[in-house]
This record gives structure tokens, sequence and C-alpha cells, in this order.
């Protein structure tokens, strides 16, 4: 989509502190971390939302939680602990409407909000 902020990251139009890429998938730094570690993952094919999501992106959902699992454990922060976090819309805190998933660690993290 032309105007995603994230598909024009994707496509390297835009820069960022990218940490993965492969043909499905980008991570990269978020750019306001909330924690050591803060990395967001995301498909390189526009998704809007979790609102969006059917059957034929089972694969990729499975793609981006598997990509999270290696970065945490590439961090060390895997045995610590981390939180994996896909906001929907505007009650679950949602900004950017290309689906990402927040991959967050390095420290403690509280109780939802
Ligand atoms: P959301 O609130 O939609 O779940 O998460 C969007 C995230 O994207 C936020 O954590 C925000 O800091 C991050 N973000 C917004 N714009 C940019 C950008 O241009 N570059 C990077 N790396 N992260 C961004
Ligand atoms: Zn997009």
């Amino acid at each position: 989509m032309t105007d995603c902020l994230f598909c024009k990251i994707a496509a390297h139009d835009i820069p960022a502190d990218v940490v993965f890429e492969d043909d499905a998938v980008i991570a990269f730094n978020d750019i306001a971390p909330q924690a050591p570690v803060h990395i967001l993952i995301i498909p390189k094919a526009h998704i809007a939302s979790a609102n969006e999501l059917d059957d034929g992106h089972a694969h990729i959902v499975g793609r981006l939680a598997l990509r999270a699992q290696a970065l945490a454990e590439e961090r060390g922060i895997a045995e610590p602990g981390y939180r994996l976090i896909v906001n929907c819309n505007r009650q679950g805190g949602q900004t950017v409407y290309h689906l990402h998933m927040h991959l967050l660690g390095g420290r403690q993290l509280g109780g939802l909000g």
C-alpha cells in the first residue's frame, strides 16, 4: 500500500534500523523503544490489522512468531523472558495500520494496562 509507513520501511523507501529480513518478513528496532529490546516484526505484504487475518495468513503469522522467538534467543532474553504484543485498532492501542508484532524484553515488564 503506497501511503503505509511500514510498507515503505519494508520496501526500504524509508530508513529503519533493520535487524532481520527475508522474503516475507522484516524486523527493525522501534523508533521509541519501551524496553532495552523493542523490535517490530512485520510481514512485507500489507495486512492492516489482526482483524484482516484469514486462513491464508496462517503461515505468515507463524513466521512472525518464530522470528520473534529467534530474535529473543539472539538478544539473550529468551530465558529471562519477553513479551509479544499485537495491538489491534483504537482500543488496542494500534497506531500504525500495518500488522506488526512487538518483541519487548530486557527489563521486568509490568502488568498490562
Ligand atoms: P502500535 O502502537 O501500532 O502497536 O505500534 C507502532 C509502533 O511503531 C510504535 O511502538 C512506534 O514507536 C513505532 N513507530 C512509529 N513510527 C515508526 C518509524 O518511523 N520507525 C520505527 N522504527 N518505528 C516506528
Ligand atoms: Zn503496509
